[in-house]
C-alpha cells in the first residue's frame, strides 16, 4: 500500500517513494550528550521510531543512522557561547570524554526503556573528524566558505536555495535577539563549519586542520554522516521543528553545495512537547523532566509515555501534565488487561483479520496516523471476532505501536499471595490492623507510606481483607 508522508520541503503530504526498491536510508539528528534528555527530546526520538517501525510493516528494509554529539554544539545555537560538553565538564568536574559517555549511556537506557529500536550505526562525532574536514575542504576548493578570527564559515549568499527547507524570506532568518552577534560574518545566516580553539586556553576536544586547531561546527556533522554511511540512499531525515530554519537548513546548504545533488528527499519533523500553558519544555528554560524522574514521582511504566505520545499526532503540539501521563497509564492498564485476558489462546491456527489490517495500514501510512491506528486497535478489542484472531492480529498491529503487549500480564500490578509476604512487610501490617483497631488513624497511615515505600500497593478490601500487589 501507498505511504504518504509530509514533507517539509513542500510543504504537504507526498507518496512516499524510495531511491533503491524496497530500501529507505533514514537520518535522524541524534542527542547532544551533555545532560539528560528531556521528555520532550524523548518525543523526537518516539516519533522517529514510528516512523521506522511504518516502513518495516510495510516490508522496506530501513537503514537508520543516528549521530552522538559529543563536540561542537554550543550554548548559543548561533556559532557562539561555551561547548555544551566542556561547560558542564567544568560543572561536574569530569573531564568531556567522561561527560559524553556518561549521557551517552542515560540515553541509550532511556531509548530502550521507550522501546525504541537502536538505528543500525551509531556515530560520534569526535570519530569523525576527518570526514568533517574533507566535506569543508571541498566547499573552501568550490568557493563556498571564508575566514574569520573564530573559525571558518559557509558563506549563504553563495548558496541560491537557502531556504528551500524554511520557507522564510531570507531577511527573517536571523540570529536570535539574546545571542552576541558575529561582526565577522557576511551574512546574518551564515555558519562556522569549522571554529578555532580559543588562544588562550587548552579545549579537551580540539585537533589540527587546515586551518588551525580547533572542532567542527555543529552543523557539519549530520552532513558528513549522512553522506559517509547512507551514499546515494539518502531517503528521509528527521528532526524536531527547532531544527528547520536553522540546523537543518544549514545541512541543506552545505552538502548541496558540496556534492551538487540534492541532499534528502524527505524532510520529517514532529511538533513539540509543551508544557501545560504550552510553553515548550527545554533544558534552557530549565523547566525539563527526564524520563527517570517521571517514571518514579507518577509510579508509571515508561510506556505509557509511549502510548501517550501514539495518542497525539506527531505534528500536533502534545502538553506534558501529571493528569494527562496517568491517564495514559490507566489506558495502557486497561490495554494489558485485555490483552492478558486472551494470551492463553492458540495462536497456531490464528489469523491476522484482513479488515482490521487494513483500516490499520491506511492509518499509519496517511503520514503516520497513530490516534487512528490505536482507533483501529481499540475495535478489533472490542470485536466479535474469536479471542486468538483478536490477538494475532494486536501483536501483528504491535510491531508498529511497540507497547510490548506479547508481555501485558508482566506490567500489571501482580498480587502476593499472603503466604509469600516478606516478614518486614507482615510486621507493618499486623501493626497497621491494630493500629485501625484502636481508631488510630495518623499511625495507620504512617504505616501504609511505610508499606508503600516498600515498593508495595495495599488495598482494603470492605470485608476488612488487605491486598498487596507489587508496584510496577
Ligand atoms: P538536542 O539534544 O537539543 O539536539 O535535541 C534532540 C531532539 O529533540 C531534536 O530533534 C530536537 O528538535 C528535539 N526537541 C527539543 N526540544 C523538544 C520538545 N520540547 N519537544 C519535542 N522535541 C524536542
Ligand atoms: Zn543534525
Amino acid at each position: 500500500m501507498e505511504i504518504y508522508l509530509y514533507n517539509t520541503l513542500s510543504r504537504q503530504k507526498e507518496k512516499f517513494k524510495e531511491i533503491y526498491p524496497s530500501k529507505v536510508g533514514l537520518y535522524t539528528c541524534g542527542p547532544t550528550v551533555y545532560n539528560y534528555a528531556h521528555i520532550g527530546n524523548l518525543r523526537s526520538y518516539l516519533f522517529e521510531d514510528l516512523l521506522k517501525r511504518v516502513l518495516l510493516y510495510n516490508d522496506y528494509k530501513v537503514k537508520h543512522i543516528m549521530n552522538i554529539t559529543d563536540v561542537g554544539h554550543l550554548t548559543g545555537d548561533m556559532d557562539m557561547g561555551e561547548d555544551k560538553i566542556e561547560e558542564q565538564a567544568k560543572k561536574e568536574k569530569k573531564n568531556a570524554y567522561e561527560i559524553a559517555n556518561y549521557y551517552t549511556k542515560a540515553f541509550v537506557a532511556d531509548i530502550k526503556a521507550l522501546n525504541i529500536e537502536e538505528p543500525d550505526i551509531w556515530c560520534k562525532v569526535s570519530d569523525h573528524i576527518n570526514e568533517q574536514i574533507e566535506l569543508i575542504k571541498t566547499l573552501e576548493k568550490k568557493g563556498y566558505t571564508y575566514l574569520t578570527s573564530d573559525g571558518v564559515y559557509f558563506n549563504t549568499a553563495k548558496f541560491e536555495n537557502y531556504n528551500q527547507l524554511s520557507h522564510l524570506p531570507l531577511e527573517n532568518l536571523k540570529e536570535g535577539a539574546r545571542v552576541e552577534k558575529n561582526q565577522e560574518k557576511k551574512n546574518s545566516t551564515d555558519f562556522a563549519l569549522w571554529k578555532f580553539s580559543p588562544k588562550d586556553k587548552q579545549r579537551q576536544m580540539e585537533w589540527s586542520s587546515p586551518w588551525g586547531t580547533g572542532f567542527p561546527g555543529w552543523h557539519i556533522e549530520c552532513s558528513a554522516l549522512s553522506l559517509k554511511y547512507l551514499k546515494k540512499q539518502r531517503d528521509i531525515h528527521c528532526g524536531g521543528i527547532d531544527h528547520i530554519n536553522v540546523h537543518h537548513s544549514n545541512e541543506i546548504a552545505q552538502s548541496e553545495a558540496a556534492t551538487g545533488e540534492k541532499f534528502f528527499n524527505y524532510w520529517l519533523h514532529n511538533s513539540f512537547l509543551n508544557i501545560v500553558g504550552g510553553k515548550k519544555m527545554a533544558k534552557s528554560e530549565g523547566n525539563f523532566l527526564t524520563l527517570k524522574k517521571i517514571i518514579k514521582e507518577l509510579n508509571i511504566n515508561p510506556l505509557a509515555y509511549r502510548l501517550a505520545s501514539l495518542q497525539v499526532h506527531y505534528r500536533k503540539p502534545m502538553e506534558y501534565s501529571r493528569e494527562s501521563f496517568l491517564s495514559a497509564q490507566e489506558s495502557l492498564d486497561k490495554l494489558y488487561k485485555q490483552i492478558d485476558l486472551i494470551k492463553d489462546k492458540n495462536l497456531k491456527t490464528a489469523k491476522v483479520d484482513e479488515k482490521f489490517k487494513l483500516q490499520f495500514l491506511k492509518a499509519i501510512n496517511d503520514d503516520l496516523n497513530a490516534p487512528q491506528a490505536l482507533a483501529v486497535l481499540f475495535n478489533l478489542l472490542k470485536s466479535d471476532l474469536k479471542d486468538e484472531d483478536k490477538l494475532k492480529t494486536a501483536l501483528d498491529f504491535d510491531k508498529v505501536l511497540g507497547l510490548d503487549l506479547k508481555n501485558a500480564g508482566s506490567y500489571l500490578n501482580q498480587t502476593i499471595e499472603k503466604e509469600k509476604w516478606p516478614k518486614n512487610l507482615k510486621q507493618l501490617l499486623e501493626k497497621r490492623t491494630l493500629a485501625r483497631e484502636n481508631k488510630d488513624y495518623q499511625t495507620a497511615d504512617n504505616l501504609r507510606k511505610e508499606v508503600e515505600g516498600l515498593g508495595y500497593i495495599l488495598e482494603d478490601k470492605q470485608s476488612g481483607e488487605q491486598i498487596i500487589k507489587k508496584k510496577r
